[in-house]
């Protein structure tokens, strides 16, 4: 049997010996694969004082420099790229084919946000006196505390650390206890690339005890969290004393429209993988279907026989999965809750339902409930977990106000070959984003951010840099 790996915090450039641990297992066979650090509210501190003290002389490196480095870190990723995969389907879950795409993705986000390096610029604004000139300087804010969630754990470090860094701040990462070696082997990699010390630190732990050290310092100029609506609102709660700004990536319940006039392959083949990908775990994909009743009966057919085709298990043992284990026993036991829920509720159990009888490990079946009602939970909360709840309606009008009727806000998408139902649903759909015919899956340029509980700003893209950035108005007479 091998031995676990044992991590270390990474602060101020080097990698530190810790007293507390965290176990971190495979979800997919429960063996274990490392010990963490259960870091300190001291240790959180240490890593703060580091990136405060790299901080100026940061800010003060011309951008093209700092994004260099980003540069020199995505190659170092490709070379890597089957082992750090591993890393991720190992404790996460996910498979091998998907954990490779994520680690090319990161890579390829660095180089893009690294791009930004020479594309940062303020603004020359009119101004009402004869001889004044106005000028919009952008600054870094300083501090960068990055809070990540379990489900995509190394792409969510570049997507925080990279704007961060090519705008000036230095940063302090804490990883999800489920998802910590991912991000240790990350910084491994950086410490390879010669980044000055103290610009990016990476200090693991429970959120109890070290997310809430990092959220609620007054060292922190700026918090970026991605994760549940729940810790979200512990995090604002601690912004508030200290009135630190927010970035916020919370939840989603992402409805899928699917009209009479709709392409059926298109509809089943993106909203299965909605539901398959990552094991269903993802905050944009689709969770829950409004289909036309003109198409409903073919819809639930050919659906229910697509995750019924569906491959799972443990994504080591056996890489013609396609799809891995859920990414814990709460996770589990929650999707099997919802469901009985619905069930009970009424809800029309088309094909799957239970618990995967896989020995060890986290696996439930692809489940089809048909007959859902919009006052059903499994319509309205969070699955995050391989199920699809599929609701009958009329109109579009009637579909567009389901969707709407919910405290999430961040994906929708729509399933139509007419111009003018699509361009409806671009109007009338209160999202973050809406995607028409094709799957639900954000790029690089765009700008990830949803309205209601799903979030505050937003990342990706010209609009995502800047949220790490602050104005600074000049006012020159003369
Ligand atoms: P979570 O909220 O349980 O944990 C996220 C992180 O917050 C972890 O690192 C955790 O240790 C930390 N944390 C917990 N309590 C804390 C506290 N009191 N103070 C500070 N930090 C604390 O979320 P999760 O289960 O890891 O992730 C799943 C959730 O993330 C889902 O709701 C999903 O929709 C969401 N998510 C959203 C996006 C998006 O882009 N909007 C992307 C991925 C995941």
């Amino acid at each position: 049997m091998t031995q676990p790996t044992i991590y270390q915090n990474y602060i101020n450039g080097a990698f530190e010996a810790s007293q507390q641990h965290l176990e971190v297992f495979n979800p997919a066979n429960q063996t274990l694969l490392s010990r963490v650090p259960a870091s300190s509210a001291d240790d959180v501190e240490r890593a703060l004082d580091a990136a405060r003290g790299a901080q100026k002389s940061w800010a003060a490196t011309p951008a093209v420099e700092r994004a260099a480095f980003l540069h020199r870190l995505a190659n170092k990723l490709r070379d890597n790229v089957a082992r750090l995969a591993r890393t991720i389907t190992e404790e996460q879950g996910k498979i091998s084919g998907l954990a490779e795409v994520e680690v090319n993705f990161t890579a390829d986000y660095l180089d893009y946000m690294a791009e930004w390096g020479r594309r940062i610029e303020g603004e020359i604004i009119q101004s009402d006196r004869p001889k004044e000139s106005i000028f919009l300087f952008r600054k870094p804010l300083g501090v960068v505390a990055g809070i990540l969630p379990w489900n995509f754990p190394f792409f969510l470090i570049a997507r925080k650390m990279a704007p961060a860094l090519v705008t000036g701040n230095t940063i302090v990462i804490k990883p999800s206890e489920e998802t910590p070696n991912n991000c240790f082997e990350f910084a491994r990699l950086l410490d390879e690339v010669g980044l000055p010390k103290g610009v990016f630190n990476v200090v693991s732990g429970t959120g109890a005890e070290a997310g809430n050290a990092l959220t609620a310092s007054q060292q922190v100029d700026m918090i970026s969290f991605t994760g549940s609506v729940e810790t979200g609102s512990r995090i604002m709660a601690n912004a508030a004393n200290n009135i630190t700004k927010l970035n916020l990536e919370l939840g989603g319940k992402a409805p899928a429209i699917v009209l009479d006039d709709a392409d059926l392959d298109l509809a089943v083949k993106a909203i299965r993988s909605s539901r398959i990908i990552n094991t269903g775990q993802v905050c944009n994909c689709a969770e829950r279907v409004y289909v036309q009743r003109g198409v409903a009966d073919e819809f639930i057919a050919r659906i229910a026989k697509a995750m019924e085709s569906t491959r799972y298990g443990d994504p080591l043992a056996d890489s013609d999965v396609e799809m891995g284990p859920m990414i814990n026993r709460a996770g589990l036991d929650k999707v099997a809750q919802m469901v009985e829920t619905a069930r009970g509720n009424g809800a029309e159990l088309i094909t799957g339902g239970n618990v995967a009888d896989l020995g060890a490990g986290f696996h439930y079946q692809p489940t089809v409930l048909a007959g859902c009602r919009q006052d059903m939970a499994i319509m309205r909360q969070e699955i995050f977990g391989p199920v699809l709840p599929i609701q009958i309606i009329d109109t579009l009008d009637e579909a567009i106000a389901l969707a709407n009727d919910c405290e999430y806000g961040l994906t929708s998408s729509i399933y139509t070959r007419s111009l003018n139902n699509a361009m409806q649903a671009c109007r009338e759909l209160d999202f973050g984003e809406t995607y028409i015919n094709r799957e639900n899956f954000e790029a690089m340029q765009g700008f990830h951010a949803g309205v209601r509980k799903s979030g505050i700003g937003g990342a990706d893209g010209k609009h995502g840099l800047y949220e790490y950035t602050h104005s600074h108005v000049v006012y020159l007479e003369g």
